[in-house]
């Protein structure tokens, strides 16, 4: 069954892409994750690949503008450099955010961005930003709550509340959200599986 094969086999590091140039063929479907620093991006990638260590902090020196690519079977898994850095220099943050765009806006076998949150914060302005500019690249995105363990119960519905209320601004969001945990193990099985389900 297709749905399997994509998350068949070892995941492994392709490459880091800093330019459109580097970019490898766009020869098979790939999916991209996004999110704050420190929102738990790299200890979902490996929660997802069940390979620990395989993608790094985003505040790891020299791999913070790049844009990384895993391969998995018939699948890209990319990740995207970690955005809101408080003390980043503007001619990063420039060069990054075209970067960005030109990724967005110009590869056609990207499927699904997503878009990590924490649950202890909800969407945040610059996440606002990064959802406004998959709107305008047409690229469908879903919202991955992250460290769902260390959100309290009674905190959870309105987090999810202040979540759809946001999303209900943005034309290329999914309704539907997906609460994970990366020490827990909740909701992996469940990103796998729409992973798996993209044609
Ligand atoms: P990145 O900068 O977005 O790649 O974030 P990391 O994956 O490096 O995670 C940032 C911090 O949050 C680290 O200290 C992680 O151990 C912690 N963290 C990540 N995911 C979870 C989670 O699901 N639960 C808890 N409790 N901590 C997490």
């Amino acid at each position: 069954e297709k749905g399997r094969m994509l998350f068949a086999g070892e995941t492994t590091f392709l490459k880091g892409v800093v330019a459109m140039d580097g970019l490898p063929p766009a020869d098979r479907l790939e999916v991209c994750f996004a999110g704050r620093s420190n929102v738990g991006k790299s200890s979902l990638i490996n929660a997802l690949t069940g390979r620990r260590g395989l993608a790094r902090a985003s505040n790891t020196p020299g791999r913070t503008q790049e844009i990384n690519y895993f391969e998995r079977d018939h699948l890209y898994l990319v990740d995207l450099p970690g955005y809101g850095f408080a003390n980043a220099p503007v001619a990063v943050v420039e060069k990054w955010q075209r970067l960005l765009k030109a990724y967005l806006s110009g590869r056609q076998t990207l499927r699904r961005a997503f878009v990590l949150i924490d649950s202890r914060h909800g969407i945040k302005a610059v996440d606002d930003e990064i959802m406004s500019l998959l709107d305008t690249s047409a690229v469908p995105f879903q919202v991955v709550l992250t460290k769902g363990d260390k959100v309290k119960a009674k905190d959870v519905e309105p987090m999810l509340n202040q979540v759809r209320t946001k999303l209900s601004k943005h034309p290329a969001a999914y309704p539907e959200l997906v609460m994970t945990s990366s020490e827990k193990g909740d909701g992996i099985v469940t990103l796998r599986s729409i992973i798996a389900g993209l044609e």
